[in-house]
C-alpha cells in the first residue's frame, strides 16, 4: 500500500471533523475529500503522477498542483498528468474551511489523528499497531504526507521531521526524550540543549563534571537524527521529575562523588538538601527502569544509554 492511500483510508475511517486542541486553542478540522473537489474527474485513470500507483478517479495535476508546488522531483510517474484521490487528499486545502493536512503533525493508522505536540510525543514513544505513518511538521507549509513512509514495526519505525524521513529505534527515542525533557526541567531551553550551551547558572548548581558528561552524551546522540525529532516533540519535565531522573540521590553516595549531578547550594532558593529527600515516582515508561527499587544514577544513565544505543545502532 502506498503511504497516501493509508493516510486517506485512515481519514475516511475517522470521525469527522477531526478534533484538534492545543494549550491555546480548540477547534475542529474538516479536511476536503478529493471526490468532492470541483476538479475531481471520476473517469480519470492510469498511473498517479505523484505516487505512481494505478488509480481510478483523480484530479488533473494542472488543476491540483499550483505554481507554488515545488515537489515535482517526488513524482513517481512524471509522464502522467493526473493525481490519484489519495495523493490529492494530502495536497488539497479545503476552500470552505481553509484547512489542510500539511498544517498538522499527524499519525495515520486505522484512523487519522492530527497531533498537538503532546500527542506527537505520545506516538513517538508509543506508536500504534502497524502499519502506520507518523510525521511531524515544523513549518506547516510542506507537503510531508507525500514524502513520508509506512512503518511496519513499533520498535523500529520511520517518522518524518518535515521532509526528512528518520529511522527511529523506539528505545533510543524514549531515552533521548527523557534526557532532553530532564534538562528542560532543570531550566535549559531546547536551543541550549541543541547547542550544548549549559553555561547558565542553575539552582541548585549542576556539577561541571556532570555537565561535561551530559554534553558528551548529547554530542554523540546528535549524530542520530532521532535526537532532532525527540528535541522537537519534547515537553518539559517538572524540576522534581528532572532531578529524579538525573539522580540527585548521588549526593548521598560520597564514594561516587565525582558523578553527582549537583554541587551543594549555599545561596537562597531551592536548597540541595531539600531536594535530596525526593524519590522518583512511577517510571514504568522509562527505558532505564530496569531496577525499580533503586534510584537511577547519572552514571547509570550514561553507561546504560551509550551501551544500549551502541548495541542497537
Ligand atoms: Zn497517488
Amino acid at each position: 500500500m502506498k503511504t497516501t492511500k493509508l493516510i486517506y483510508e485512515a481519514w475516511k475511517n475517522s470521525r469527522h471533523p477531526l478534533p484538534y486542541e492545543t494549550s491555546v486553542e480548540k477547534r475542529e478540522v474538516e479536511l476536503l475529500d478529493p471526490v468532492e473537489d470541483k476538479d475531481f474527474q471520476p473517469n480519470a485513470g492510469g498511473k498517479c503522477y505523484l505516487c505512481g500507483e494505478e488509480f481510478s478517479g483523480g484530479i488533473p495535476k494542472g488543476k491540483l498542483l499550483k505554481s507554488t508546488f515545488t515537489d515535482h522531483s517526488f513524482a513517481k510517474s512524471p509522464e502522467s498528468d493526473c493525481v490519484c484521490a489519495a495523493c490529492a487528499f494530502a495536497i488539497l486545502t479545503n476552500p470552505n474551511r481553509r484547512q489542510a493536512l500539511r498544517w498538522f503533525s499527524f499519525c495515520a493508522a486505522d484512523t487519522l489523528t492530527i497531533c498537538n505536540r503532546w500527542q506527537l510525543r505520545s506516538f513517538l514513544r508509543e506508536p500504534p499497531d502497524p502499519p502506520f505513518v507518523l510525521a511531524a511538521t515544523v513549518s506547516q507549509k510542506k507537503h510531508i504526507a507525500i514524502k513520508s513512509a509506512i512503518s511496519y514495526s513499533r520498535e523500529r519505525y520511520l517518522a518524518n521531521l518535515e521532509d526528512e524521513t528518520i529511522d527511529v529505534s523506539r528505545q533510543a527515542m524514549i531515552a533521548d526524550m527523557d534526557l532532553i525533557e530532564s534538562l528542560m526541567g532543570l531550566g535549559f531551553s531546547k536551543t541550549n540543549i541543541n547547542e550544548m550551551n549549559f553555561s547558565r547558572k542553575t539552582d541548585p548548581a549542576i556539577n561541571p563534571t556532570a555537565i561535561s558528561e551530559i554534553s558528551g552524551l548529547i554530542e554523540q546522540r546528535k549524530k542520530d537524527r532521532t535526537f532532532a525529532l525527540a528535541l522537537y516533540a519534547a515537553q518539559e519535565k517538572t524540576q522534581e521529575d528532572a532531578i529524579c531522573y538525573m539522580d540527585l540521590q548521588l549526593t548521598t553516595k560520597p564514594w561516587r562523588k565525582e558523578h553527582k549531578l549537583f554541587t551543594p547550594c549555599t545561596e537562597a532558593g531551592t536548597k540541595t538538601e531539600d531536594l535530596q529527600g525526593l524519590t522518583c515516582g512511577h517510571k514504568s515508561n522509562d527505558s532505564f527502569d530496569r531496577a525499580p527499587k533503586e534510584q537511577l544514577t547519572l552514571e547509570d544513565l550514561l553507561t546504560a544509554s551509550s551501551g544500549k544505543w551502541d548495541a542497537e545502532r
